[in-house]
């Protein structure tokens, strides 16, 4: 391996933080081997701080509908070729009752922006779930709202935010999405979440259209500097009926080695082995898993809505019901060496 790589490598591990100029160099000098010594060293970090502890967290798609045009999205608002569903209240608690007896301790509720869904009718959601299983988390992944909003969601009692920051470069981010969107506000919320006491969650694509080293680099800073409690990853994967339906997808490669990094930048993180990463490959998230993830999310949408919620082409787990994931899931994880909890899975700074 290139020696300098293997010095910056170590000088992360050790010091959990590196140059703008070394991160450029470690992602555009990547070889087989610097991914293998950064996973070794990302797996021994992720079992020091959370043993063979891995934690899955019950996915519930709950609406389709988006009134944004993110122009990687499979779900924006232009694609004429979905077909749109959401689930009522009663079939979100429904999903978190199963997901329970399944030994889930957490929940994350994910969906378009749909403006049918007002903070009240989300505070409801949050209030009933909080209600029939106080010892479970709740994380909304819902996104980008008013300060207010948040703080009304925190009231009503969820626990986490997961709001991928997408890419820290304003020129990419507006390379990714229309004239409407804006980096800035995208920003302000991850800032306002964290401030508001959630765990908030932080994230990219790995190989978006356009990204660059420096690009990476900036994410690597961001997160960084945010210390968010989750990093959500994963490898772009072109969908159909958007802007960038013949794009090339993100690679297996590059996703194992920023994953491995971000764990030796942050050791105590939340990291997420992706339904992106085991959709690019059969044994995406094992070798997650081995290259410094802890954390698993399985789907608990009813099974007649799955294939509607596709983010991107050929997404895994449609057709099973929730109680096939789980099985399939701790065979996954038993294979690789470590085991599923039944536990909230909090970060160790907010567990008491
Ligand atoms: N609407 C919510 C959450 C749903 S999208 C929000 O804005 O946060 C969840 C994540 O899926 C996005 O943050 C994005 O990073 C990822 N995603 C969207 N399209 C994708 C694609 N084509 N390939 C891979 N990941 C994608």
């Amino acid at each position: 391996m290139n020696h300098k790589v293997k010095e910056l490598i170590d000088k992360l591990n050790d010091e959990h933080n590196l140059s703008r100029e070394d991160f450029i160099y470690l992602i555009d000098n990547q070889s087989e081997e610097a991914r293998k010594y950064a996973a070794e060293l990302a797996k021994t970090t992720t079992l020091s701080v959370y043993g063979d502890r891995v934690y899955v967290r019950g996915l519930i798609e709950f609406t389709n509908y988006c009134k944004n045009n993110c122009y990687y999205c499979g779900i924006r608002a232009g694609n004429t070729g979905v077909s749109r569903y959401r689930l009522t209240a009663d079939e979100i608690c429904e999903c978190a009752d199963e997901g329970y007896d399944l030994g889930f301790r957490t929940y994350v509720l994910q969906g378009g922006e749909d403006p049918y869904f007002t903070d009240e009718i989300i505070c409801d959601i949050v209030r009933r779930i909080k209600a029939a299983h106080p010892d479970c988390a709740v994380t909304l992944s819902i996104g980008e709202k008013s300060r207010e909003s948040y703080a009304r969601y925190k009231a009503a009692g969820a626990d986490r935010f997961l709001l991928r920051h997408e890419t820290a470069t304003i020129a990419h981010y507006n390379q990714l999405h229309p004239k409407e969107m804006d980096a800035q506000n995208r920003y302000r919320c991850l800032e306002d979440l964290k401030e508001l006491g959630y765990q908030a969650g932080a994230g990219f694509m790995v190989g978006s259209p356009f990204q660059t080293s420096e690009n990476l680099t900036e994410d690597l800073l961001f997160i960084k500097d945010l210390e968010p409690a989750m990093v959500g990853i994963g490898p772009f994967i072109p969908a159909a009926g958007t802007p960038f339906e013949n794009e090339p997808a993100g690679t297996l490669e590059q996703t194992l080695y920023l994953l491995s990094i971000i764990r030796l930048m942050i050791p105590e993180v939340l990291l997420p082995a992706t339904t992106a990463l085991g959709t690019i490959h059969p044994r995406g998230r094992e070798m997650g898993l081995e290259a410094g993830a802890n954390v698993l999310m399985p789907n608990l949408s009813p099974r007649a809505v799955r294939d509607k919620y596709k983010l991107y082409d050929n997404k895994i787990c449609t057709g099973e019901e929730a109680a096939e994931c789980v099985n399939c899931l701790e065979n996954r994880v038993k294979s690789v060496g470590r085991r599923i909890v039944v536990n909230r899975g909090d970060n160790i700074r907010f567990s008491n």
